[in-house]
């Protein structure tokens, strides 16, 4: 199933630990660029390949999207249902800051047709909030998760990051436990991430802060899996959880390698095996649109081999793992023939039919996936397939 992914670039303030696309909002910023936005969807207008797709999804994210109020976010959604062909029960998903919502723009995100929220809360504590440079307060995130129930809404997700500097295995607990008190549909945590050339980078190489230790994050990350397996979530991809019936409809499309349409500034899309991508600078997408022109700055067509490599990661991201009999089909290969040497070196010899584990994979019906030990070095393991 397809789906549509918009940019909104536009943050409040820089996170420590982002390196995404994104750049201060003004109100002139922000006009300039919805416009852009518009023009770019209406340049689908002869684009049969994208026009002939029936899509399940629409996801506002970047950026801060619900910087933007929903006046704005209905227009766009409108042109979107005019231009492109949408399932009537599609799943439609913003990104939420706390700090830019109150409950009447939460209502009025839900009377315009979203469906689903997203919340970046990150962390229940207000040191580690500090450390992120995070905008919002600890009340602040549990007010907008409040709030976001009181307008409707019956799908919410939470974002969380562990392994924050100074943060202990008592102080990730505490953030967990609190997160389940709200019974949010979905939850994807992830462990923090030193990028190059952010604030956080910066602190770091000047001895202001100091990293995680590897193994404590190890715990946190297993510490984390038992845990809301036990309060009834499905750990369905390695840094998602959901209670049953509600994975992400959105994130599964990529996943999956099926085709999703990316707009806006930075945006990427996948129309297998063609994946393109758009300027990621507001006044490289202006330029392009003032012209008529589609906003893209490259283009790869994925060879066979890369494809398998892509089938591969994403599938052993997930939990089920990776269908080696749809693999074979597609491929017109035999996956144990290929990867004979990456899996003897994973402790799988020979693969009978029968269900076969090591300590990293595990081989049961028609699927490959990893251990909780593999999660864990999912890194590594994916570089013996390359
Ligand atoms: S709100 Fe999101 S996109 Fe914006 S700076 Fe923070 S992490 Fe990055």
């Amino acid at each position: 199933m397809p789906g549509i992914y918009i940019h909104i670039p536009f943050c409040l303030q820089k996170c420590s630990y982002c390196d995404f696309y994104s750049v201060k909002s003004t109100d002139a910023a922000i006009q300039r660029y919805l416009l852009d936005l518009k023009k770019e969807i209406l340049l689908y207008q002869d684009e049969s390949e994208w026009r002939e797709l029936k899509f399940q999804t629409i996801y506002f994210g970047g950026g801060t999207p619900s910087i933007l109020d929903p006046v704005q976010l209905f227009e766009i959604i409108q042109l979107i249902i005019k231009n492109f062909q949408i399932e009537s029960n599609a799943e439609i998903t913003l990104e939420v800051n706390p700090e830019t919502v109150n409950a009447e723009k939460l209502h009025n995100f839900y009377q315009i047709g979203i469906n689903r929220l997203n919340l970046g809360i990150q962390s229940f504590d207000k040191n580690e909030l500090r450390i992120l440079n995070r905008i919002h307060s600890v009340s602040k995130a549990i007010e907008s998760i409040e709030l976001a129930r009181i307008a409707g809404f019956t799908n919410l997700g939470l974002d969380f990051i562990f392994g924050i500097p100074g943060q202990r295995l008592a102080d990730w607990r505490k953030n967990l436990n609190l997160a389940v008190s709200f019974r949010p549909e979905h939850l994807s945590i992830y462990g923090l991430t030193i990028e190059p050339r952010t604030l956080l980078a910066k602190k770091v190489a000047s001895g202001e802060l100091i990293p995680s230790p590897e193994e404590l994050e190890r715990q946190m990350f297993l510490e984390t899996i038992h845990f809301l397996r036990e309060n009834g979530y499905e750990h369905y991809e390695i840094s998602n959880y959901a209670r049953p019936g509600f994975r992400s409809q959105h994130n599964q499309i990529y996943w999956r390698e099926e085709p999703y349409l990316g707009l806006g500034a930075s945006a990427h899309s996948f129309n297998p095996p063609v994946r393109y991508w758009n300027v990621a600078n507001l006044n490289g997408y202006h330029e392009s649109l003032m012209q008529n022109q589609f906003p893209r700055k490259g283009t790869e067509i994925l060879t066979p081999e890369q494809q398998k490599i892509e089938w591969i990661f994403l599938g052993l991201r997930r939990r089920e793992g990776l269908d080696f009999m749809a693999f074979n089909q597609r491929f017109n290969c035999d996956f144990f023939t290929e990867y004979r040497t990456p899996l003897k070196q994973l402790g799988i010899n020979n693969f009978t039919g029968q269900k076969i584990e090591s300590e990293y994979l595990v081989i049961e019906n028609e699927y490959i996936k990893l251990t909780e030990t593999g999660f864990l070095v999912y890194d590594e393991i994916c570089a013996k397939f390359v």
